[in-house]
């Protein structure tokens, strides 16, 4: 072991140094590797090796063979989807975690884990402005932490459910914008997409109150259940904002469980002048915000808030015999919050990126976000061939040439295709539409405008 050891801290010092440059300059590689489908696996062996290797044959691999197969997240030009940052506090604490391979299954498991979980997402929760009651949880993903919010009302709505199996009828609520893992909720808990109600937009693409409110007569009278209504605060295609004080009071009438899903835009509940938009979402029965989306954590920190965790408990608390331990309320047993059972080290890295970038660290780079996507709306709206499609509250900004998709479609290959920079599309109202992402804390503005620039450039020679 010893020896083994030796190898570990040399390898293991090369590594972050690797690490260390690539952080440094990311630009060294194209955002989007340029390999076919099924390259790497045709240059990795078919079968794994029958006796162990050195590290530096390993980290040889690495760098000849892996990385060059990697679309760089990381990389300042990554400006499609919602773009991420892993920052270095966060790959610090991920090291930290895989080096302690602590399981915070139940308390005594490890109290670390537990424990730093409620601190980290407590801090979180304040910097967002959310009352003290709200209970938080960490999950891999958005996708998981809805899936639990979907869980939780409906154990609300029908507490039978949990010895029966779902009862038919329950029916679900959201806006047509909300993201698809919504309806995938629906899907894996049995609700049934048939029991989905996509809610029409106004021409902000935000949902319309009146047409909830018709959507559930029309249901009520044909003798179905609603019973969970999620509003998206950010939605994935132009980050607009549902009306939350609406969504709260037609939930509260219509004793719907209400799930925001902010697994973006919530972030920018930190900034003061933000804050107005999240208005009413104090009122939810839960709440996700993605630490991996736009709070510089890389990939996977999902909070997942609920104001009831009796209720989740209540829909997910089973406990076999192996598992029993002492009663103490002040132990918390997160398994008895949720699916999962082993719960790795998550809060650590959350932990080490709230402390060293502080809450005004977060806001400044949030703000630079915002700015840049503000000075790249007014730059579209000046070049009289493109539109903007979409208002700018956060920092994606929806654009597309004016005329044909064809064109469209051809200029985001143009863009992307360069390998400096890498924007993603979307659909708006049937038009295929551009969108640009800012998140990375290594995007400075003059890359926004480079990628302004190099938009341009890709539209002069379509
Ligand atoms: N909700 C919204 C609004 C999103 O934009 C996304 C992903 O982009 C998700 C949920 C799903 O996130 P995750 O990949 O963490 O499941």
């Amino acid at each position: 072991m010893k020896a083994e050891l030796e190898e570990f801290r040399r390898a293991a010092c090369e590594a972050v140094d690797w690490i260390a440059a690539y952080l440094e300059d990311p630009r060294r590689y194209p955002v989007l590797p340029r390999i076919r489908p099924g390259e790497l696996i045709e240059a990795l062996p078919a079968a794994g090796p029958e006796t162990g290797e050195s590290y530096q044959a390993i980290l040889r691999d690495f760098e000849r063979l892996v990385v060059p197969a990697v679309t760089h997240w990381n990389h300042p030009g990554f400006l499609a989807y919602f773009a991420c940052t892993g920052s270095p506090p966060a790959v610090i604490a991920e090291m930290l975690a895989a080096a302690l391979n602590t399981n915070g299954i139940h308390w005594l498991t490890s109290p670390a884990v537990v424990e730093l979980e409620q601190v980290a997402l407590g801090w979180l929760r304040q910097w967002l402005g959310l009352p003290e009651e709200f209970f938080g949880e960490i999950f891999d993903t958005a996708s998981v932490s809805s899936l639990h919010a979907i869980a939780a009302a409906r154990e609300m709505a029908d507490p039978e459910a949990r010895e029966r199996g779902a009862r038919p009828g329950l029916t679900l609520y959201c806006s047509e914008q909300a993201h698809s893992s919504i309806e995938k909720g629906a899907l894996a808990l049995g609700i049934g997409r048939r029991h989905v109600r996509k809610i029409p937009v106004d021409e902000e693409f935000r949902l319309r109150p009146e047409a909830l409110e018709q959507a559930l007569r029309q249901d009520l009278a044909a003798g179905l259940r609603p019973f969970c209504l999620v509003a998206t605060a950010g939605t994935t295609s132009t980050t607009s904002v549902d009306p939350l004080e609406a969504a709260a009071d037609i939930a509260a009438r219509h004793g719907l469980w209400l799930h925001v899903d902010a697994a973006y835009a919530g972030a920018a509940a930190i900034l003061p002048e933000k804050r107005p938009l999240f208005a009413g979402w104090e009122r939810a029965d839960s709440i996700v915000v993605n630490a991996h989306k736009w709070l510089f954590t890389p990939l996977d920190l999902s909070a997942f808030y609920t104001r009831r965790p009796e209720i989740l408990r209540r829909a997910f608390c089973l406990t076999p015999e192996y598992l029993r331990t002492a009663q103490d309320p002040r132990a918390v047993n997160l398994m008895d919050y949720g699916v999962p059972l082993g719960r790795r080290f998550r809060a650590l890295k959350l932990w080490f990126v709230l402390r060293r970038m502080g809450r005004q660290g977060v806001i400044e780079a949030l703000r630079s976000h915002i700015g840049w996507a503000q000075e790249l709306a007014a730059w579209i709206e000046a070049d009289p061939r493109f539109e903007r499609v979409a208002p700018v509250p956060f920092s994606v900004v929806c654009f597309r040439l004016r005329g044909e998709d064809q064109r469209n479609r051809r200029l985001l290959e143009r863009v992307n295709a360069g390998g400096e920079f890498f924007l993603s599309h979307t659909e708006l109202g049937g038009r295929y539409v551009l969108r640009l992402a800012i998140g990375n804390l290594g995007t400075t503005r003059q890359d926004v405008r480079r990628a302004w620039e190099t938009v341009q450039r890709a539209a002069d020679e379509l």
